[in-house]
C-alpha cells in the first residue's frame, strides 16, 4: 500500500463530519474522465511522493479530539490487500471511517462490514448495467459487472450509511443511461449526480469538453428523484 496524499482537513468529503482524507495509490480501472491520474497510472504513481504509514498515524494521533473521521479514497482503496488492517488501525483510534470505492471488490467490502470497520460508504456507479461491454467502456478496463451488482446489494443491506454517485460525462452518458442507473439502484437511500470537470482527465480528449448544463442535470434529477430518499446534484 502506498499513501500518495493526505488532505489534513475536509468539511465536505465526509457528510456531517470534520475529517481528513487519505489517498491510496493504484486503481484497477481507467475511467476516461478520471482526474486523479497521478494516483492511478503506474508511470505517474512512481513519481508521487509517499507518505510513510507511521507518519500518517502520527498525524492522526495529534488530531484526536479535533477530527471526527477519516475518508479513505484513491485511486481505488480496495485493490490493497491490507486495507482491512489499515482501516482497522484507524478505527481502533476511535475515528469514523468513510470509504470511497468503485465497487469492484465486494469480498473486501464484505469483510469490512463483517468486522464493523466502516461507518459510511460512497460507491461510484460508472454506467448503466445494460451490458458488461457498456460498463467496461465507461471504466476503461474490465470492471466486472457482476461484482459491481454484488457490491450494490451488500452496501444497501449493510446497515451502514451510504451513498451512490455518478459523474455525468459528455460523450459517455446520456439522459437515458442515468435513468437506467436510477432504476437499477432503486430503492436506495442517497444518489448524487456529479458534474464533470474537463481538467487533467485520463483521456485527454475529454479535456475542455462542455459538461451537462445545470438545466440538463435538473431535468434528469426531476425524473429520478422519486427512486431515492435523497437525490441531489453536486
Ligand atoms: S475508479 Fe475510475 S475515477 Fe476512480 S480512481 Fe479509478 S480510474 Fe479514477
Amino acid at each position: 500500500m502506498k499513501i500518495g496524499g493526505l488532505q489534513k482537513l475536509t468539511l465536505i468529503d465526509y457528510p456531517g463530519h470534520v475529517a481528513a482524507t487519505v489517498f491510496l495509490c493504484g486503481c484497477n480501472l481507467r475511467c476516461p474522465w478520471c482526474y486523479s491520474k497521478e494516483l492511478v497510472l503506474p508511470e505517474l504513481i512512481k513519481n508521487q511522493p509517499e507518505i510513510v504509514e507511521k507518519d500518517f498515524f502520527g498525524f492522526l494521533s495529534e488530531r484526536k479530539g479535533l477530527l471526527e473521521g477519516v475518508v479513505v479514497c484513491g485511486g481505488e482503496p480496495t485493490i490493497n490487500e491490507d486495507l482491512v488492517r489499515f482501516v482497522g488501525k484507524i478505527k481502533r483510534m476511535d475515528f469514523l471511517v468513510k470509504l470511497d470505492t468503485n465497487g469492484s471488490n465486494p469480498a473486501i467490502l464484505r469483510d469490512l462490514f463483517k468486522k464493523h470497520l466502516i461507518d459510511y460508504v460512497a460507491m461510484d456507479i460508472k454506467q448503466s448495467p445494460k451490458s458488461s461491454r457498456k460498463y467496461n467502456e465507461a471504466t476503461g478496463l474490465k470492471a466486472g459487472l457482476l461484482k459491481i451488482k454484488e457490491s450494490i446489494g451488500l452496501i444497501k443491506n449493510s446497515g451502514v450509511d451510504y451513498e451512490f454517485r455518478t459523474t455525468i460525462v459528455p460523450h459517455v452518458h446520456t439522459k437515458e443511461d442515468i435513468i437506467e442507473i436510477a432504476k437499477w439502484l432503486a430503492p436506495a437511500k442517497k444518489y448524487y449526480l456529479q458534474g464533470f470537470r474537463g481538467e487533467k482527465t485520463i483521456n485527454p480528449q475529454l479535456e475542455g469538453q462542455r459538461p451537462f448544463s445545470d438545466e440538463e442535470l435538473l431535468d434528469i434529477r426531476k425524473i429520478i428523484a422519486p427512486f431515492f430518499e435523497i437525490c441531489e446534484i453536486r
